[in-house]
């Protein structure tokens, strides 16, 4: 028998693929997105939710009952691209999510909205972390001092995105840093020898 959280999934397949192409249209960088912030909150809140701002552009909330948490991430953010493909859900401004960030919110919605569901099956808590500025890898420091880690939580989940994962994951678990984006990166392949955004605000 199929995972019913699986057939569950299949179910919302042109929901979820709605939500994406819809993220994906109006492709937004860095903390600077209003319209994919203000898409989050609405479908959380159709969804059962009180989600929260936190940080610059994150959002956060929760299902569940009081006790130990687990935390699912996704970032939000595009990359300063322009898109050429000609499918009618292409990015309409000068942004273009390339890096599949757009998936992963609306991958992260789709959790939200099935464990919404079934919230009374749930022994803890599960804590929805969507994260502005992956890309410059300022996103999660940023949310990290607005207060989305907190004392119940045991484990994070970072939807696809390894190096942000890691570096997120070693914040969180106070562990010895092993990606420092203040360091040069000769001491670690993961991370682009240079910000996308420079210290003066602009991009390269
Ligand atoms: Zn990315």
């Amino acid at each position: 028998m199929e995972n019913s959280y699986l057939s569950r999934a299949r179910e919302m397949m042109e929901e979820i693929r709605a939500n994406r192409r819809t993220i994906h249209e109006y492709a937004e960088l860095a903390f600077d997105l209003p319209q994919t912030v203000a898409l989050v909150m609405k479908e959380l809140k159709s969804y059962g939710y009180e989600p929260k701002l936190c940080g610059k552009a994150g959002v956060t909330c929760t299902v569940g009952k009081p006790g130990k948490c687990i935390l699912l991430r996704a970032d939000m953010d595009a990359l300063p691209m322009y898109e050429k493909t000609g499918l009618p859900f292409a990015s309409k401004n000068k942004s273009c999510h390339s890096c599949g960030h757009d998936s992963h919110t609306a991958m992260l919605l789709a959790a939200a909205k099935m464990l919404k569901e079934r919230e009374d099956e749930l022994e803890g808590t599960v804590k929805f972390m969507f994260q502005p500025d992956e890309e410059d890898l300022a996103g999660a420091k940023d949310m990290i001092r607005g207060g989305v880690i907190h004392n119940q939580l045991i484990a994070v989940i970072s939807l696809l995105e390894f190096c942000a994962a890691m570096y997120f994951t070693a914040v969180c678990f106070r562990k010895a840093l092993v990606f420092d984006p203040s360091r040069p990166t000769d001491d670690g392949p993961f991370l682009p020898q240079k910000p996308l955004r420079q210290k003066n605000g602009k991009r390269r």
